[in-house]
């Protein structure tokens, strides 16, 4: 396995793919609202990522037909927009989505609550975003990645979570999926040692029941194998010497 160090331009156009990303997920966050199908946010949103000189990379990847993955209640990832697919009052809907900006790759998810959701949603959403912030406390060099997988899911499992474990996060830089894998539980080994200049994207995907997930026909929707409701938040990260620099989130 080998994990690329970027150099310090790569480091400027990722920080800026980056920026970028969030640009995008908070514009397209305005448009999410009860009545609207998840094939017109994939269009939205695909117009937005281009009208930045971006390019979808989530589009055609392995064939998947849409530019974002939007996934609603118990689907965990990689939902295909659809014009079937009706955003209600009460729902979860999880927005991943990914550019390219001069070659470089960027990657964050977000979850949001449709209008009023139950306390119970309100919370698993809470705790998968902060498990996000428990696993970066150990993403500086010096640690080792596995620390950051078992970070992420000592904090979501003290909820009494299930922790997803059939899907992980990733290095990204000039492609979407670069090596290491990022799981979000303990593993037995610690994992690489964590390098200045290594770019990865961090995501929890968090169950309010079991972990175990399953696949629909359609070969890409992810869903909780119990139906219960599941919540995703992904980050881009940077490595450095001090404290991680989260390059798809200003702070
Ligand atoms: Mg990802």
């Amino acid at each position: 396995m080998s994990v690329s160090i970027k150099t310090s331009h790569e480091i400027e156009l990722m920080r800026h793919a980056g920026k970028l990303l969030e640009q995008v997920h908070n514009e397209l966050a305005k448009h999410i609202r009860p009545g609207i199908s998840t094939w017109e946010l994939d269009q939205i949103g695909e117009k937005m990522i281009r009208s930045l000189g971006c390019i979808p990379n989530f589009l055609n990847y392995e064939g998947f037909p849409g530019s974002f993955c939007l996934c609603l209640n118990d689907e965990v990832v990689h939902g295909i927009p659809a014009k079937n697919k009706i955003i209600q009052e009460g729902d979860l809907i999880k927005v991943d989505a990914g550019l390219i900006y001069k070659g470089y790759h960027s990657d964050a998810a977000r979850t949001y609550a449709v209008g009023e959701v139950s306390p119970e949603a309100q919370k698993l959403m809470e705790v998968t975003k902060q498990s996000f912030f428990e696993g970066i406390k150990y993403a500086k060099a010096g640690h080792h990645l596995h620390e950051i997988s078992a970070a992420i899911g000592a904090y979501a499992e003290s909820f009494g979570y299930g922790v997803v474990r059939d899907l992980v996060g990733h290095g990204i830089g000039t492609n979407l999926h670069e090596d290491p894998q990022i799981p979000n539980f303990k593993q037995r080994s610690r994992g690489i040692r964590l390098q200045p200049g290594m770019t990865l994207a961090i995501e929890p995907m968090i169950n309010m029941g079991r972990p175990e997930v399953a696949w629909l026909d359609d070969d890409w929707t992810v869903v909780t194998e119990d139906g219960s409701l599941s919540a995703h938040y992904e980050n881009t990260i940077l490595i450095t010497d001090g404290e991680p620099e989260i390059l798809t989130l200003s702070i």
